[in-house]
């Protein structure tokens, strides 16, 4: 078979050359061949040397997605076995330093699997396939995920939005292995959570908060907290355990605080000191503001605002309003654990975002801690947008 490249307009080499991972549409001068999606192309500089191999993506921006960037390296079964190995090998003994049996095992790009991203709870692997060229070797993965891991099932989640982007229908269910009954139990620095990794929110869990959340765990003592956007109550089980007086939990998902419930009493936590509001948290931090509550502690956890640059002034926005609030509500000397999960958002944008909201409220806070993802989630150094979840604690 005559083998298919991809030849960059001239000065485009420079992104391969510094080892990130996409090709934009944009980039491209000719296509040689008819590559079909998710198909291994060769990448070629404008006088046709050697750069890459990608993953061909013809209807996304991102119009391929490197693979190699060694010349002799076939991308065959071997290859993703070694990126699969490679990449769970690289966790070696991080369940047991993080103290949990929930992990990111594969986290795309950043472990040199583009578009594959590997959740473990437990016995459990949850997949989801987010690139032409991952949904190409799907049962490949599969195979491969089994032979090294041996699961009791793998779940597959890829039932996201930016499929589209790659010309890809959604799809969502057990991948391999027995039929998944309950919910999966897990546990996390010595808290059980349940995880409903069919139909729960990303693959069940928001693992990436794990280390944040041990912050909240040893912030908590005789506080009274309110957790923003809490899902099935992770910062909400940290804080009761870390013996806060009270939590105020809030989300819109009903669903979630069903679980969330669950939560609390699957740890034998007290009951009496956490209180559950399903709601809008745009409305009730206004609500609170107007009944005069206060707060020694406030989580604000809430979902991506802005995926892209292009939504980060609306998103700062929001994320503004949410902190301008939230300040307003703590006591003297109060703390504030703030986050942001959008791409869109940079650290530095969000710091200053958090320091208008207090120029707004007329007060200093003083940034006592910076948070990010946990080391399951790598940042790549050649590529930055491997880089999403930034958090600050501040007091007041
Ligand atoms: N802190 C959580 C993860 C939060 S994810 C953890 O550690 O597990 C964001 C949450 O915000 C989701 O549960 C979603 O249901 C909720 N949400 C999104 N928009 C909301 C809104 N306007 N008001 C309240 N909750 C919202």
């Amino acid at each position: 078979m005559a083998e298919v490249a991809i030849i960059l307009r001239a000065g485009r080499e420079k992104s391969v050359l510094t080892r990130h991972p996409w090709i934009f549409a944009s980039g491209i001068d000719q296509v040689e061949g008819e590559p079909a999606i998710g198909d291994t192309v060769l990448v070629l500089d404008n006088k046709k040397k050697f750069l890459a191999k990608a993953a061909y993506s013809p209807s996304s921006q991102i119009r391929a997605r490197i693979w190699t960037l060694v010349e002799n390296e076939a991308i065959d079964h071997d290859f993703l076995k070694n990126r699969i190995n490679t990449s769970i090998g690289r966790r070696t003994g991080l369940m047991q330093s993080e103290n949990t049996d929930a992990m990111r095992l594969i986290y795309g790009e950043a472990d040199g699997f583009p578009g594959l991203v590997v959740d473990q709870y437990g016995t459990t692997l949850v997949m989801q396939l987010l690139s032409a060229g991952a949904e190409k070797f799907r049962s490949e993965i599969i195979e491969i995920l089994v032979e090294i891991l041996k699961p009791e099932h793998i779940y597959e989640r890829s039932d996201v939005e930016i499929r589209h982007l790659e010309g890809l229908q959604p799809r969502e269910g057990l991948a391999w292995g027995k039929k998944i009954m309950n919910a999966i139990q897990i546990h996390e620095n010595g808290l059980k959570y349940l995880v409903d990794v069919t139909e729960g929110q990303k693959t069940g869990f928001y693992i990436d908060q794990r280390r944040n959340r041990q912050k909240v765990f040893e912030l908590a003592k005789d506080k009274q907290v309110l957790n923003c956007f809490c899902y099935t109550g992770g910062f909400t089980l940290n804080a009761l355990a870390g013996g806060a007086s009270s939590v105020t939990s809030v989300d819109s998902s009903g669903p979630a605080l069903e679980q969330l419930k669950q939560n609390v009493s699957l740890n034998g936590l007290d009951e009496s000191k956490s209180e559950i509001i399903e709601g809008d948290v745009f409305t009730l931090l206004r609500k609170f503001r107007d009944q005069a509550r206060s707060f020694d502690l406030v989580v604000l956890d809430p979902p991506k605002f802005a995926p892209t640059i292009s939504q980060a002034e609306k998103a700062s926005r929001a994320y503004k309003d949410i902190n301008l609030l939230a300040i307003k509500l703590l006591k003297p000397g109060g703390l504030l654990v703030t986050f942001s999960c959008s791409g869109g958002v940079s650290r530095d944008l969000f710091q200053k975002i958090v320091a208008g909201a207090a120029l707004d409220a007329n007060v200093d806070m003083r940034i006592i801690d910076q948070l990010s993802q946990s080391p399951d989630h790598p940042v790549l150094s050649s590529f930055p947008e491997s880089f999403y979840l930034k958090g600050l604690i501040c007091q007041k």
